[in-house]
C-alpha cells in the first residue's frame, strides 16, 4: 500500500470591482476590450426573454460592433427557469456554438440570471471567467454580488451551485426604471434587510425617503441620487458580511434575517408572495420574536413595520396559510441544523445579535414560536 500526499495549498485573489452608474454598456464593453477577461476570445450573453427585448439585443449589438465575438443566449424570465433544465439546454448550445475554454459569460439580467448563467459559467468547461450586468434592484442588492451561484430543484431552490465569484459586477440603475413596481418593492426589501442588519444611519435614510421610493411605485422615475445611494450602501453592507465570511461558515448568516419564515411562507403561498414580499414579512415576524426576547424595543419594531407598510410590501402572514405548515416547513428547510429552527436577530436597527457561542443564529423552541406566529396574522 502506498499513500501521495498531493500538497494543494494555494491562494487566489479574487477581488473585483462593483461599478455603479447609469448606462454601463459602453463601460462593460470598453472592459471586454481592456481585458476584462484575458484567456477569452468568445463572449456568451445570457439573458432572459423579458431583458433581452429590453437590454439584451442592445449590448450584443454594442458588443458585435466592437468586433468581439458574442453570441445570445436566453430563456423564458421568471423563477420557473432557473433549472438544471435551462443550464443544460444552453450549455447543449454553447457547445453546439463552439465555445470552450476560451469563453467567457456575461449575465445581463437580474438574480435568476446572475444564479443560473455564474452556475453554468463555475462549471462550463471546468469553470469560466463571468461578470454581472445587473438589471433588477434585488439583483443590484443582493443576488449579483457575493459569488453564490445556484439552480433550484422541486426539493428546494438553490440547492445545486457553487461559489463562483464574478471578474466585475456591473449596477445599471438607468435599469430600474423599468422594472415593474412589484420588482421595485422585492429590491427594497432585501434594501431594508441590509439597513437592519448593519446600518442604522441607511436606515434613518431609506425612512426619509420610503415616500418617494413609494412613489416612485406608482408614477415617477426613480431619483438617480437616491437610487445610487441605495446600490452603494446596500453593496458595502453585504461586501462587509459577506468579505467576513466567505464560504458562510458563520457571520454569513446574517443575511438570512428575514428569510427562515420568508422561504416557508413562498412555497406554502404556491409562490403568490414573492420573494421580497415574504422576506418582509419574514422581517417583522423575527423583530416580533426579537421583541419577546428582549432584542429590539417596541420603538424599533415599529419603525422596520411602518417603514415596511410606506414601501407598500406586507407584513402579515397570508391567513390561508397555517402555523402547523410553516412550523413542518422550516424544520425541513436545508439550513435547519439538528432538527432545529434557528433564527438571526436584530440588535435593536443596524446591527444583530451574537450569542455566547459566537454563532450570530439560536434555536427557538415551538413553544416560542407558536405564539408570535399566532400574533403575525
Ligand atoms: P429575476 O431575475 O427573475 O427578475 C425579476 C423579473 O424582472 C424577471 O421577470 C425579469 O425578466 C425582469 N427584469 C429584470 N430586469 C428588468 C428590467 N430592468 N426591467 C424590466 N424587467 C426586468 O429575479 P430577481 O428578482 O432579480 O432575483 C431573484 C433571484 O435572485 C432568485 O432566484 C433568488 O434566489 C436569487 N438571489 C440570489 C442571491 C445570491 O446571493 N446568489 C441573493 C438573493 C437572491
Amino acid at each position: 500500500m502506498a499513500v501521495f500526499h498531493v500538497p494543494l495549498q494555494r491562494t487566489v485573489d479574487e477581488s473585483y470591482d462593483i461599478e455603479i452608474g447609469q448606462t454601463l454598456l459602453p463601460t462593460l464593453v470598453a472592459d471586454i476590450k481592456g481585458g476584462l477577461f484575458p484567456k477569452a476570445h468568445r463572449l456568451a450573453l445570457i439573458t432572459d426573454d423579458t431583458v433581452r427585448g429590453l437590454y439584451g439585443n442592445t449590448a450584443e449589438a454594442a458588443l458585435r460592433e466592437q468586433e468581439l465575438d458574442v453570441a445570445l443566449f436566453s430563456f423564458p424570465a421568471g423563477e420557473r427557469s432557473k433549472t438544471r433544465e435551462t443550464k443544460g439546454r444552453i450549455e447543449d448550445e454553447m457547445i453546439a456554438a463552439r465555445f470552450g475554454r476560451d469563453s467567457a459569460v456575461i449575465a445581463l439580467g437580474g438574480g435568476v440570471v446572475s444564479d443560473l448563467a455564474g452556475y453554468l459559467a463555475g462549471t462550463f468547461a471546468r469553470g469560466i471567467p463571468f461578470a454581472n450586468y445587473a438589471t433588477t434592484l434585488l439583483a443590484a442588492a443582493d443576488a449579483s454580488i457575493g459569488g453564490k451561484t445556484a439552480i433550484d430543484t422541486p426539493a428546494a431552490t438553490n440547492l445545486i451551485g457553487l461559489f463562483h465569484q464574478p471578474a466585475k459586477v456591473y449596477i445599471d440603475i438607468d435599469t430600474w426604471n423599468t422594472l415593474t413596481p412589484l420588482e421595485i418593492r422585492n429590491g427594497l426589501a432585501e434594501t431594508v434587510k441590509h439597513a437592519c442588519l448593519g446600518d442604522a444611519n441607511f436606515f434613518s435614510f431609506l425612512e426619509l425617503h420610503a415616500e418617494t421610493l413609494a412613489r416612485r411605485v406608482d408614477t415617477m422615475p426613480l431619483d438617480a441620487n437616491v437610487a445610487e445611494t441605495i446600490a452603494r450602501t446596500n453593496c458595502e453592507i453585504k461586501y462587509r458580511v459577506v468579505q467576513a465570511d466567505v464560504h458562510e461558515h458563520n457571520m454569513r448568516q446574517v443575511l438570512n434575517l428575514g428569510h427562515t419564515l420568508g422561504r416557508a411562507l413562498e412555497p406554502l403561498a404556491n409562490y403568490t408572495l414573492n420573494h421580497g414580499e415574504a422576506v418582509s414579512i419574514g422581517l417583522v415576524f423575527q423583530l416580533r420574536l426579537g421583541r419577546s426576547f428582549g432584542y429590539v424595543t417596541e420603538e424599533e419594531f415599529l419603525r422596520v413595520k411602518t417603514l415596511l407598510c410606506k414601501i407598500g410590501l406586507p407584513v402579515t402572514i397570508p391567513p390561508f396559510i397555517k402555523i402547523e405548515q410553516l412550523l413542518q416547513k422550516m424544520h425541513t428547510d436545508k439550513k435547519v441544523r439538528k432538527d432545529e429552527i434557528r433564527f438571526v436577530f436584530q440588535k435593536g436597527i443596524g446591527a444583530m445579535m451574537r450569542f455566547a457561542d459566537g454563532s450570530y443564529s439560536r434555536s427557538v423552541s415551538e413553544k416560542d414560536l407558536i405564539p408570535v406566529l399566532s400574533e403575525s396574522y
